[in-house]
């Protein structure tokens, strides 16, 4: 932990940021038998990842990424029985309607999953009951999810980092990446303040930061900041056991997004976003407040699920910035010079991917074929759009 970047540190790899995505590619490059420093500016953690609610699914999440995000959940649960805990359960997930009329979305969804292997459901209120007794609110019905789960995010990527660390992975924390070095047209390692990082390898994974650093090689990225809020109630006895949100439906649930989920500290955490789940876009050095509008509609949906609730105490809120990319994919791949990687833009869930972006990586450094669709997120997919 206490590693200072100065003369002479060199590196085969030099990973940028210790969120959950820097992290996952620091330890398959290192477990791949690269020699890699990873570099945090801040903690590891500290930024958006351990402040996620870390649902690890692939419920109702994106059609074309379902092969990658099913492989990732097998990977979530295959390092959950390698790694120490870090609270992982297969929790299963509910998505309810409030109407009729969401109905046909919530059929697609469940033949689009069904047809990939995967096995929802469609429930009627009682039906969710028996699964999640305390959610008494007046639903139309709920898909379910089963194979979904959730992880404690900050002692994921703390498992994580020991993992990369296990196979000779340096950290360096609390020392920005100042700039990229670029000789020759390649990439040839980090500024830091203390000196450089010399390497013939760098991904960037700096979240909503990475725009930032890849500009300093004259490399430009569609990569915007996004905020992400988040309640927390008192601690309460286990009440909530699985992971509830809303069904993703034009115009479906009021356009909105919702998760629900209690944390093994017994704390509900909640947030819904209404109006098609976008919130203000600013600057990732901000300090912001949680929104009003944010509040009062995260709580209306917690009690309309769970009115028992109703006298609940709230313990803290939070804000987050979130990288976003204009199709709301990744951007994972190549970008600029020789030897310059990113693995950045989330769009607000990441974690559940992080593993597949690291696998992405792994790949492409090491030559090899990727078992998934890398045009999805290839950096330079928008440069072709505009030029088409
Ligand atoms: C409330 C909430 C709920 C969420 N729920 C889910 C969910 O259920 N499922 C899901 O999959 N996702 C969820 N997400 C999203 C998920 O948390 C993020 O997509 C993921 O954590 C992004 O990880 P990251 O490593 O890319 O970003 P970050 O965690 O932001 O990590 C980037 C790191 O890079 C560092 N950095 C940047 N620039 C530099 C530099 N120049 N030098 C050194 N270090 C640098 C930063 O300090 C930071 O630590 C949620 C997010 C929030 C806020």
């Amino acid at each position: 932990m206490g590693m200072k970047p100065g003369a002479g540190m060199k590196a085969d790899a030099v990973v940028v940021g210790a969120g959950v995505v820097g992290a996952a590619v620091a330890r398959a490059l290192a477990v791949a038998g690269r020699r890699v420093v990873i570099i945090e500016q801040g903690v590891p953690g500290g930024a958006v990842s351990g402040a996620s609610l870390a649902c690890i699914g692939t419920h109702m999440m994106d059609e074309d990424e379902l092969p990658l995000l099913k492989w990732c959940c097998d990977e979530w649960a295959a390092f959950a029985e390698a790694a120490p805990d870090f609270e992982y359960s297969r929790c299963g997930q509910l998505r309810f309607l409030k109407q009729e009329s969401e109905r046909r979305s919530a059929d697609e969804w469940i033949g689009i999953e069904t047809a990939a292997g995967l096995s929802p459901t469609l429930l009627d209120p009682e039906a969710v009951r028996r699964i999640e007794p305390e959610l008494t609110g007046p639903i139309h019905a709920a898909t379910w999810s089963p194979n979904s789960a959730v992880v404690n995010p900050f002692l994921a990527v703390r498992r994580l980092l020991e993992a990369a660390q296990a196979a000779r992975a340096t950290l360096v924390s609390r020392n920005p990446a100042t700039a990229l070095r670029v000789v020759g047209g390649r990439i040839a390692g980090v500024e830091t303040a203390d000196g450089p990082i010399e390497a013939g390898i760098v991904v960037i994974a700096g979240g909503p930061w990475t725009a930032k650093l890849a500009a300093t090689a004259g490399v430009q990225l569609p990569i915007v900041p996004r905020k992400a809020q988040c309640l927390a109630t008192v601690s309460v006895p286990r009440s909530i056991r699985t992971v509830v949100g809303a069904c993703k439906a034009e115009g479906g649930v009021d356009a909105g997004y919702t998760q629900i989920q209690q944390a093994m500290s017994g704390q509900i955490l909640f947030n819904t976003v209404l109006e098609g789940g976008v919130t203000a876009a600013g600057s990732p050095d901000d300090i912001p407040e949680v929104d009003r509008a944010f509040i009062r509609d995260s709580i209306a949906t917690l009690l309309f699920l769970f009115p028992k609730f109703a006298e609940i105490d709230l313990l803290r809120s939070w804000v987050r910035y979130e990288a976003v990319t204009p199709d709301d994919r990744f951007l994972t791949g190549p970008a600029g010079p020789d030897g310059l990687f990113v693995a950045a833009g989330d769009g607000g869930t990441g974690f559940v991917r992080s593993l597949g972006m690291a696998r992405i990586i792994a790949d492409l450094v090491a030559g090899r074929e990727s078992p998934f669709r890398r045009d999805l997120y290839d950096p330079a997919r928008f440069d072709r759009r505009a030029a088409a």
